[in-house]
């Protein structure tokens, strides 16, 4: 990494910024939707004695026209007084400079960048230059498709701007078919992140990703065991009467709830004992991972033979038949082992795509060739 770079992601620690010291979490609703319904959001809140950042959207981006849009700065006021009635920090999403203006105006502690926000370098950038000089911390959420680089491109653009309180938001991606979950949590994703930045605080967003309160709590746990820095719940007095997200929400007595269910793993491990035997389970992982690799490697001589074949022979590379086969036998095997159907099936479909990329290299081969004679 350049030293450039490297002064960017020099960031200000968590703990001197968040209320919850080195962890960071956001609660409350989805949108902001009346004063007595931030009022009485934060006094759930609050009384659950945790600490917490309380936040509420009053610039709504909806994906179709119609829906609730958010009450716009007539809101601003009343997060001001929620944040001093019962000394919280507050937060709020914004989209464009004009929102970070008005936010700034009515001394919001914190803000977020949207998913639909990040997509956006132009609109990332107009953000990033109207907090040129300004010191608050920016939770920047992940962009709706799963695009790493689009996700670190806005946090550098903030960090452009000078911010050094910073936090990533993972809030999920979106697919055609995110069953069972709203958004899919792709956790290679944030993994990857924080292998890259293991400086940078990552809060999930466990709303967004599961859509439903039935599926908070294994989204919660996993972040936690994937050592996540915070959680981020859309909480609501009435849930069901929500303006906006009803379906994902839940109230306080329900986040008291899911919290208590909750494992939280310790974060370092020093038991020279459980060092040692984790080392010679790792050292196991990593010989089966060789011999993956080689096996990977084997089956790929025989996928680019074949290809040869094909190519020989004029036959087409993709065979319904054969494929048909190849996913009946992964599943099989695999299921009788007890490992879960759609993990046999990104494996397979890995597999079969890299195969079907060696067999087209050596059919685009032949067709060089032929141009060339
Ligand atoms: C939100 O947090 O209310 C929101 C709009 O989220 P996202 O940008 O993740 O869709
Ligand atoms: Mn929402």
């Amino acid at each position: 990494m350049s030293e450039n770079a490297d002064s960017l992601w020099s960031l200000r620690p968590l703990d001197s910024w968040s209320p919850g010291g080195n962890r960071l979490d956001v609660f409350g609703p989805c949108s902001a939707e009346s004063e007595e319904q931030l009022t009485r959001a934060a006094e759930g809140l609050v009384a659950l004695e945790r600490p917490f950042v309380f936040r509420a959207g009053i610039w709504k981006p909806r994906t179709r026209p119609g829906s609730f849009e958010g009450l716009g700065v007539t809101a601003l006021p009343w997060l001001k007084s929620i944040k001093a009635r019962f000394n919280i920090p507050v937060i709020t999403e914004v989209a464009k400079a004009e929102h970070v203006e008005a936010c700034l105006e009515h001394d919001i502690d914190m803000l977020w960048i949207g998913a639909r926000t990040t997509v956006n370098p132009f609109s990332v950038q107009e953000i990033a230059d109207a907090l040129n000089g300004v010191d608050i911390p920016i939770l920047v959420k992940n962009p709706i498709h799963p695009d790493l680089s689009l996700w670190i491109g806005a946090l550098e653009r903030v960090m452009g701007a000078g911010i050094k309180s910073v936090a990533a938001i993972h809030r999920g991606f979106h697919y055609h078919d995110n069953r069972p979950y709203r958004n899919m949590p792709n956790w290679e994703l944030p993994i990857e992140l924080k292998r890259l930045h293991p400086k940078l605080p990552i809060i999930c967003d466990i709303s967004h990703i599961a859509g439903s309160p039935d599926l908070l709590h294994q989204v919660a746990q996993r972040a936690l065991d994937l050592m996540m820095d915070g959680l981020h719940v859309e909480v609501h007095p009435d849930p069901q009467e929500a303006l906006s997200d009803a379906r994902q929400q839940i109230d306080p007595d329900a986040l008291e709830y899911l919290f208590k269910g909750l494992r939280v793993s310790r974060r370092a491990v020093n038991d020279p004992i459980f060092i040692a035997e984790l080392e010679k389970l790792r050292s196991q992982i990593d010989e089966i991972d060789t011999r993956i690799v080689e096996l990977l490697v084997e089956r790929m001589k025989v996928v680019e033979e074949i290809g040869e074949q094909k190519r020989d022979k004029g036959v087409s590379i993709f065979q319904l038949k054969r494929w048909k086969a190849i996913i009946e036998h992964y599943m099989s095997q695999g299921s009788e082992e007890g490992l879960s159907g759609s993990f046999l099936r990104e494996v397979v479909e890995a597999i079969h795509s890299e195969s079907i990329d060696i067999q087209q290299r050596i059919m685009d081969g032949r067709m060089m060739d032929q141009s060339k004679s």
